[in-house]
């Protein structure tokens, strides 16, 4: 017998390009139904976005795997998440990565997403609120930098705060009406530089 969260690898992952073996295993690992309120957890391994809290959106497991890929976090790497939602990205995460900083506006959500993991033994996991555009100097530089919401444009504490051949994925805005582009990007020393994945929906990253 398989898990839902184990078809959910074999038919909506692995068809999609998602072929790293330590991102399927945490995908495979993290039970995606307890980030969701009760009424919404039949939906948990439907290959799309759901509501949280908030007006917010749990992203589409699909669109975390593949960020989480194009991100290739290391085992000993400290990431950064902008956009906790409801703290599932951050817990797939922390599955491949050796310390994960992530950071909500929300302070409802922040709080429930903090609870969550806490209870599911995450505990390589710290929440903190506030705006993710100036990332989290504290803990700052990231070796793996993803952003949750979508930039008009990309923020430069961001940038500043990835370590040299640190990646950062995030969904950029390139016009009104239109989906945004999903960007893997390279620090190499001062150079940056970046390619385009897909397009995707995301909701705002709101600052100030
Ligand atoms: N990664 C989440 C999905 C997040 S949706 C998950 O797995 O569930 C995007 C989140 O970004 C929302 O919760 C929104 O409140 C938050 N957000 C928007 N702008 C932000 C900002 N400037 N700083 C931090 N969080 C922000």
């Amino acid at each position: 017998m398989s898990t839902p969260a184990q078809r959910m690898v074999i038919e909506q992952l692995r068809p999609h390009g998602v072929t790293d073996e330590r991102v399927l295993e945490a995908m495979t690992s993290v039970p995606r139904e307890e980030f969701l309120a009760p009424r919404m957890r039949r939906h948990a391994y439907e290959d799309r976005a759901l509501a949280i809290e908030c007006g917010q959106t749990i992203s589409q497991p699909l669109v975390v795997a593949l960020m989480a890929q194009a991100a290739a976090p290391q085992p000993e790497d400290v990431a950064l998440e902008v956009g906790t939602g409801s703290g599932y990205a951050a817990a797939v995460l922390s599955r491949l990565c050796r310390k994960v900083m992530t950071i909500e506006r929300e302070p409802a959500l922040a709080e429930h997403a903090a609870e969550t993991l806490r209870r599911l033994g995450f505990d390589n996991v710290e929440v903190a609120v506030g705006d993710g555009s100036q990332g989290w100097p504290p803990e700052a530089p990231y070796n793996v930098i993803l952003v949750a919401a979508a930039a008009r444009a990309v923020p430069p504490a961001l940038i500043e705060q990835l370590t040299d051949a640190g990646r950062m994925v995030i969904p950029v805005s390139v016009g009104p009406d239109q989906p945004q582009d999903l960007r893997v990007y390279l620090r190499r020393g001062a150079e940056v530089s970046y390619r385009s994945m897909f397009p995707v929906l995301f909701v705002p990253l709101r600052t100030g």
